[in-house]
């Protein structure tokens, strides 16, 4: 989440450049297009497996929380992750979250392996650590240009669809509060951030859940939309109803 070091101001920029191709049909259809017409869109909402990753947006699969849940409290983040059917627990190297949690960590990427590790063992499941090079983004730079607040639980970002962050929205209570700090440290801290503009914005894209009414499409865009409010144009809201999309698995 945050960079380790100084990155080249025209390395930034041609990530940029390169985002911006990725998330070329995002910005000329709209997200719920860019969906409807993305081949295979039904294994996006496919589960190959229960493990519990970071948001980060070099990691494409598994089900989403900021460091694993290390800026939770121990009890809330034991019982959320047995809530959710957690199979496997993974950290990953350059974990921003771990060091908002532990800014005094010298070695934060040691200490990382450590928790998670024990993490683990205190919940019964198979741990496993990401290296840097492992993740689908430069190692030193983030390049999310979408938000994903997914709602159904299991969406994971297939090719076609822009790279982006996700927060797990239906499994973890803390999601309204992760997306705004992830949009505040994009902003902020990491990423693009002032590179977004009303022409070229950060999609922030709600899921609802197919059939429950308490992550509908509704709910989940006012909620995107508050945490966006003080951003302005460079973030545009979207919310696409998914009955269609995961027809085979209402
Ligand atoms: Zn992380």
């Amino acid at each position: 989440m945050i960079t380790a070091s100084p990155i080249a101001e025209e390395t930034v920029r041609a990530e940029w450049e390169s985002a911006l191709v990725g998330a070329a049909k995002l910005k000329e259809r709209g997200a719920k297009r860019l969906f409807n017409s993305t081949p295979n869109i039904e294994q996006a909402f496919v589960l190959k497996g229960r493990s519990l990753v970071c948001v980060d947006e070099g990691i494409a699969y598994g089900i989403h929380l900021p460091g694993s849940g290390v800026l939770m409290s121990t009890d809330q983040r034991r019982a959320e992750i047995k809530n959710a059917g957690i199979e496997e627990f993974t950290t990953h190297e350059n974990c921003g979250a771990f060091r908002m949690a532990f800014p005094n960590e010298t070695n934060p990427n040691q200490a990382c392996q450590e928790w998670g590790r024990r993490e683990a063992d205190a919940l019964g499941l198979p741990y496993r650590h990401i290296n840097v090079g492992e993740l689908d983004r430069p190692p030193e730079l983030h390049t999310a240009l979408v938000a994903y607040y997914d709602g159904t639980g299991v969406f994971n970002r297939i090719p076609g669809l822009p790279r982006g962050f996700v927060i797990s929205r239906k499994h973890f209570s803390t999601a309204k509060e992760d997306l705004e700090l992830r949009l505040m440290n994009i902003f902020r801290n990491f990423g693009f951030g002032k590179l977004f503009t009303r022409e070229n914005p950060l999609y922030l894209i709600a899921l609802a859940h197919p059939t429950d009414p308490s992550l509908s499409a509704k709910i989940l865009e006012a909620e995107a939309r508050h945490a966006a409010a003080g951003y302005g144009a460079p973030v545009r809201v979207e919310a696409i109803r998914t009955n269609w999309l995961m027809r085979s698995q209402v």
